[in-house]
């Protein structure tokens, strides 16, 4: 059995910055995941200023930024054509829309040959020991469980379980190229019952998602061609220009927060720790600031103990508040019945910007003000 300090399961955006983040620290680390290797399409992402700061600190936000459009502005509509919102975006930092699968390759490249191994799946660990579906397994120091929602470590060690939100989404990266009045500016339609949002990407391209009530596992891919008839342009002419094999179809969940994502040498960190809804589009960006964060505590002369205990203390608040948050964002904007829709849209403007700036600040301003 080979012998490893340090091992990280899933090869998402948590396992490759914390990797990333460990080897800028000259530490030695492996990522097993159990996909065949990158992924080379799929959808976008929003990076907000805290995401971008975590990637300037793990040196590798020139090279994002030059593969990202630049976002300034956030704009929220009534389905009815209303401004809801109006979030104009200034932190050190700027926040932007870049392919996943293409801030993947980017982490992914920086890391020393031979990091990561796929076709991994691991079905099991115990306290020194991760176990693979093919009969290996490797022993480790410390293991850190970046493996998603679904996380198979969670699951062994906590025993919860998902929450479903209510809703569906749909999510793909058109050909059209929006119009300049929408450039550096996310957009997003609050309708009843469902939103549709979407940002320029870099080429020319449009990234867009949406969002519909339904019941869990019931909808399908198709069904947002329908939803879409519901919602102002340009959100059915950027649907015109999506190639439909490559639309994302998946039900929203999240996890009821926990307090600990320690267990022995086992550490949950990512989606697997803070599974959050998407309504704030900070999953990616909060993998990103604990990537960052567990470095800072890691120093091969302290007890796993003690660097689990620092990193739970700076990190748990701040993410499961946050889990919490988006739930609470996704339920206004989910809201469906014609009357609270209306009131929603007439109260969410007055809701004090003074206040909103400070949330806004705390989200996605956190340490770049
Ligand atoms: C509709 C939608 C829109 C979103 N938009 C945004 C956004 O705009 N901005 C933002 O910041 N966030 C966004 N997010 C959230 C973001 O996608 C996630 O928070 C982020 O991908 C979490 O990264 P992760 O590495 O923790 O998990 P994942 O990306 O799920 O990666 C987990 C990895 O673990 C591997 N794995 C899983 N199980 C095993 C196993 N048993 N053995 C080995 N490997 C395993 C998987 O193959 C995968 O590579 C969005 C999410 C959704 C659903």
């Amino acid at each position: 059995m080979e012998i490893l300090k340090i091992v990280i399961i899933g090869a998402g955006i948590a396992g490759l910055a914390t990797a990333l983040a460990l080897q800028n620290r000259e530490t030695e680390v492996l990522v097993f995941d159990k996909n065949g290797g990158l992924e080379t399409r799929g959808a976008a992402l929003t990076l907000w200023s805290n995401g971008t700061y975590a990637l300037k600190k793990l040196h590798v936000l020139e090279e994002v930024l030059e593969h990202s459009t630049i976002l300034s502005m956030g704009n929220i509509y009534s389905s009815r054509g209303e401004q809801l919102e109006s979030l104009p975006i200034h932190y050190s930092t700027p926040t932007v829309g870049i392919p996943r699968y293409v801030l993947l390759r980017i982490l992914a490249d920086r890391l020393w040959e031979g990091t990561i191994v796929w076709n991994k799946k691991v079905r099991g660990l115990t306290e020194t020991e991760v176990k693979f579906e093919d009969g290996t397994s490797v022993e480790a120091d410390m293991v850190i469980a970046a493996d998603g929602i679904h996380s198979i470590a969670r699951s062994q060690l906590t025993n919860d379980s998902l929450r479903y939100s209510g809703y569906t989404s749909w999510r793909g990266i058109s050909s059209i190229k929006l119009s300049s009045e929408y450039e550096g500016t996310m957009t997003q339609f609050w309708g009843d019952g469902i939103r549709f949002g979407f940002l320029p990407l870099k080429g020319g391209m449009t990234y867009w998602f949406m969002t519909a009530n339904a019941k869990e596992q019931v909808s399908e891919r198709d069904e947002v061609l329908r939803c879409v008839g519901l919602l102002p342009n340009p959100a059915g002419t950027i649907l015109e220009g999506q190639d439909h094999s490559q639309i994302i179809h998946l039900d929203i969940y999240d996890r009821r927060p926990i307090p600990k994502w320690s267990y022995g040498n086992v550490l949950l960190l990512g989606d697997s720790a803070h599974p959050m809804t998407p309504s704030l589009g900070l999953g990616a960006c909060m993998a990103l600031e604990d990537a960052v964060c567990f470095s800072d505590c890691y120093s091969s002369s302290k007890s796993i103990n003690q660097i689990y205990g620092e990193y739970e203390a700076l990190r748990v608040p701040r993410a499961n508040a946050i889990v919490q948050l988006s739930k609470r964002i996704g339920m206004v904007g989910q809201i469906q019945q014609p009357l609270l829709v209306r009131l929603r849209d007439l109260i969410y403007p007055m809701v004090p910007r003074k206040w909103k700036q400070r949330v806004w600040d705390e989200l996605y301003g956190f340490m770049n003000n």
